[in-house]
């Protein structure tokens, strides 16, 4: 069994621009329009000599009434399930959402770890927004800029000591 990463979280939060730093690729589509990635996009990565594999979730449904009960939901359920480690993206611009809640609410019950990443934290300033994402019941939010690249290595050590 491999160690699969999967990256989580609302539209928008940048998700998929994570998966091409981790990955090194621009496999993933990165857009300003939610619902840009249209399926799971598997990737490599390797931080300290230890190799795993990242899925980046999507296909969201962006005009359903009830988007959650829909694609965020199922993309969630299979990420815990396949998942060894789970990266569920919020966004330190946007504060906790009600999305945000509720695939909170589904990874407070997953058996694999959880890391919280706190992402566009892209200067010092808005890393003091990151506390109110303790409200998610999911420990340590953190924080990272996924444009800049900035505390993302530090976000990998957390990562490759969960394996
Ligand atoms: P996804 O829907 O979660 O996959 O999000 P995307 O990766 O497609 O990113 C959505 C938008 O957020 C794009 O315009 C990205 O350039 C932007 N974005 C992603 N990461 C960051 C970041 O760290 N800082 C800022 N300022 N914008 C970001
Ligand atoms: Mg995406």
């Amino acid at each position: 069994m491999g160690n699969l990463v999967a990256i989580v979280g609302r539209p928008n939060v940048g998700k998929s621009t994570l998966f091409n730093r981790l990955t090194k690729t621009r496999q993933a589509i990165v857009n300003d329009e939610a619902g840009t990635t249209r399926d799971r996009q598997y990737g490599k990565s390797e931080w300290l000599g230890q190799e795993f594999s990242v899925v980046d979730t999507g296909g969201w449904v962006v005009n359903s009434d009830d988007i959650f009960e829909g694609e965020i939901r199922k993309q969630v359920l299979l990420a815990v399930d396949e998942a060894d480690v789970i990266l569920f993206v919020v966004d330190v611009m946007n504060g906790v959402t009600d999305l945000d809640l509720q695939v909170a609410q589904i990874l407070r019950r997953a058996k694999s770890p959880v890391i919280l990443v706190a992402n566009k934290t892209d200067n010092g300033d808005l890393q003091y927004n990151a506390p109110e994402f303790y409200s998610l019941g999911l420990g340590d939010p953190h924080c990272i800029s996924s444009l800049s690249g900035s505390g993302t290595g530090d976000l990998l050590d957390v990562l490759v000591s969960k394996f």
